[in-house]
């Protein structure tokens, strides 16, 4: 069983390449994001909780996320592979991957880093504002929030799959092709 993680920034284009990924490696793809808005959408408990938290810019409880990605690792036994998108978010995020994987015998493949800078990640998301209507993305002061929490809690996680030779940094900032042509690239290499 594969297991790649999808990592960067908002904005970076993670949905738009899993999309792909999917398709052409037969993955499950699993993104955070969009179960909780399914959640929000569904207006259950824990989309009550999860959406002020997300409208404002700021991580749901890591419980919470890792009880949902348990979820779906054990809902599916048919999968060729999960395409994880928005997890792990946190370095106890990692952790506790870490851990359940290593409970199915298996490990992290590899982690596909897609790399933009700030200014083009709120200018991503400002266009995205204007076509989607995700409640995050709607003022710059949120944007920002989402920024700085990515750079506090996130871009730590880096590090804690540096020194495992399976990180693999993208330049995110190329046609979706170009990106796409690249990531399959680390891929088919594996
Ligand atoms: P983004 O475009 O910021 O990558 P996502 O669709 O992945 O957006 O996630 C939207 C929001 O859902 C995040 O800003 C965060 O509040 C919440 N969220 C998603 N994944 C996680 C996670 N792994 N841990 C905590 N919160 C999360």
């Amino acid at each position: 069983m594969k297991y790649f993680i999808l990592f960067g920034p908002p904005g970076a284009g993670k949905g738009t390449q899993a999309a792909k990924m999917k398709e052409k490696y037969s993955l499950r793809h699993i993104s955070t994001g969009d179960l909780l808005r399914k959640e929000i959408a569904e207006e259950t408990e824990l989309g009550k909780m999860a959406k002020s938290l997300t409208d404002n810019g700021n991580l749901v409880p890591d419980e919470i996320v890792i009880g949902m990605i348990r979820n779906v690792l054990d809902s599916d036994r048919t999968a060729k592979g999960f395409l994880l998108d928005g997890f792990p978010r946190t370095e106890a995020q990692a952790v506790a991957l870490d851990r359940m994987l290593k409970e199915r015998g298996s490990e992290v493949t590899s982690v596909l880093s897609l790399m933009i800078d700030d200014d083009e990640v709120v200018r991503r998301i400002k266009k995205r504002a204007e076509i989607e209507n995700r409640a995050d993305d709607a003022d710059e002061a949120t944007i920002r929030n989402r920024v700085r929490t990515y750079h506090e809690k996130t871009e730590p996680v880096i590090n804690h799959y540096k020194s495992t030779g399976k990180y693999n940094e993208v330049n995110g900032t190329g046609s979706i092709e170009e990106v796409f042509g690249t990531l399959c690239g680390i891929i088919d290499r594996l």
